[in-house]
């Protein structure tokens, strides 16, 4: 059996649908990296979801003036479909169930249990008049580490956790305008001080695949006192916590994270025909897989660091995820994107005009790897039609006059295939996988194409590298390759002097 992986993208939250600064970063990568991965011989297990336990999905809702329970469900099947419209092939879409309840409390209930969760009075904010408490969403104010205003829970600038109670100036996005308190409350909390040594072990053991600002915001998180990390809230939106300690409190939806981690590989594995023990083998030490999460930046706090606490205190019951490869984020005309100012372009309606394979290029062309960047249509239009569009359709139309001809191709030319393929999984393989490297090299390489000059002599050799180009294109351009491989006749054996090209489908005209 060759090699295995676990590809987990963290869910989003059940309050809407799908933007393109979703699908940009941590989705399409995970997709593509899936894609190649298989297409090279290994398995892989590719787990998400929609998370419908933050409290988001309230304050969404209230804004809507919608039921909670009512957006959670509606987003939840938007999600899922445009995920699926996107070509973004999730095998394991978890959502809340029993099992799924069961999976997190797999966790959480073996550590309380052991006494390694502890009952500590946390100061939270809270409204003044009623005493309700907030977390998470329903306060927000300034980071006390980096001062960018946010909800509580994980700043999104810094990677910091914030402790509801350690905003600065907080306030309710829900009720600006009454008077906020701080309160102590019991809370269930698991202290992460105490796996800081192992913690540090296995993260800077990792860090060498991680790219430079996780590897920052890790050591600048690892070198100051580690935060208890809170896993009930006193809120009603949430998971029940079965704790007779904390009667009505609910399960913190962060540290979900461990369970919904598992769960989403099991997901995945029955998906996949996978018998259902080896579902959970991923997870168990010596289970032989690799497990990579791809995720946005503000995740690294809940699944690099709480997530891998978590899993460490279980005495080396489970085995630890080995790459995190975090995004920034993607924005839309050099600003945030924004459901609330309708600062917004959504994945189902861009996919309803343009072909997703140029959805897909252009994302992965402008992925936001290292540092924020940004979409713009008229920039789509214009990048796609003269790197993509242009190029291949001028290379398609030099393939055709040879179909079903069989050519010779030269040692040269075969050479130069191991080169394209190469530098193709120079893109892809962790842990340097690179969207926009692999965008980037599949433009080098049409130009290329577009500038040979095909006569008889090495008609061949084109067409030939063609292939090879489409080949290792295939992870990004999906349909394209699809549709090229309905119109091969001979399945092509990279091994072999003479190939009968195909006749191949452009873009934007009729396929024939
Ligand atoms: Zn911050």
């Amino acid at each position: 059996m060759g090699e295995q992986f676990v590809v987990l993208v963290p869910r989003p939250n059940a309050n809407g649908d799908l933007h393109l600064g979703h699908l940009a970063g941590p989705f399409l990568a995970a997709d593509v990296f899936t894609r190649y991965a298989r297409a090279t011989g290994r398995s892989v297990l590719f787990g998400s979801g929609a998370q419908d336990t933050q409290t988001y999905i309230v304050t969404t809702a209230e804004k809507l003036g919608v039921e909670p329970r009512e957006l959670a469900a509606r987003s939840t099947k938007e999600i899922a479909t445009t995920l699926d419209l996107m070509g973004i092939a999730v095998d394991g879409f978890a959502v809340s169930s029993d099992e799924y309840r069961r999976a997190v409390l797999g966790i959480l209930e073996p550590l309380y249990s052991a006494g390694k969760l502890v009952l500590r009075p946390v100061p939270l904010p809270c409204l003044q008049d009623t005493g309700e408490y907030l977390v998470d969403a329903y306060v927000q104010g300034r980071c006390p580490v980096c001062l960018a205003e946010n909800p509580a829970g994980l700043c999104e600038s810094c990677g910091h956790p914030i402790a509801a109670g350690e905003l600065i100036d907080p306030w309710s996005p829900q009720h600006p305008d009454r008077p906020l308190g701080l309160r102590e409350v019991p809370i269930l909390v698991f202290p992460m001080s105490e796996y800081r040594d192992q913690l540090h072990e296995h993260l800077a053991r990792n860090e060498g695949g991680m790219r430079p600002h996780m590897v920052q915001a890790i050591r600048e998180i690892m070198s100051r006192p580690l935060s208890d990390l809170p896993i009930t809230h006193p809120v009603s939106w949430g998971m029940p916590a079965p704790f007779p300690e904390v009667s009505g409190q609910v399960i913190s939806p962060r540290v979900e994270a461990v369970g919904w981690s598992i769960y989403a590989t099991a997901l995945s594995a029955r998906q996949r025909g996978v018998p259902p023990a080896a579902g959970h083998e991923p997870w168990r030490p010596g289970g032989g897989s690799r497990i990579a999460y791809f995720h946005g930046f503000d995740n690294l706090y809940a699944f690099a660091i709480a997530g891998v606490a978590l899993l460490l205190a279980h005495g080396g019951r489970y085995a630890l995820p080995e790459w995190f490869i975090a995004n920034e984020l993607y924005e839309l005309d050099n600003e945030k994107f924004s459901t609330s100012r309708g600062h917004v372009v959504w994945g189902r309606d861009l996919v309803a005009e343009v072909p997703r394979d140029l959805i897909r290029f252009y994302l992965a062309l402008t992925s936001p790897e290292f540092h924020r960047t940004s979409f713009s249509r008229d920039a789509m239009t214009t990048v796609t039609e003269s790197l993509l569009v242009g190029p291949w359709n001028r290379t398609a139309a030099k393939v055709r006059p040879w179909a079903g001809h069989t050519l010779p191709v030269s040692q040269r030319s075969q050479a130069a295939a191991e080169r394209i393929a190469a530098r193709f999984a120079a893109s892809y393989e962790l842990p340097y996988f690179s969207l926009h490297r692999s965008a980037h090299t599949l433009a080098t390489q049409l130009d290329r194409l577009d500038r040979w000059s095909v006569c008889t002599d090495d008609a061949g050799d084109f067409c030939h590298e063609v292939e090879t180009v489409l080949r290792c294109a295939a992870p990004i351009l999906i349909d394209l390759a699809d549709q090229a491989a309905m119109a091969t006749t001979v399945a092509p054996d990279p091994g072999v002097t003479e190939i009968i090209p195909r006749r191949l489908p452009q873009f934007g005209r009729e396929q024939g």
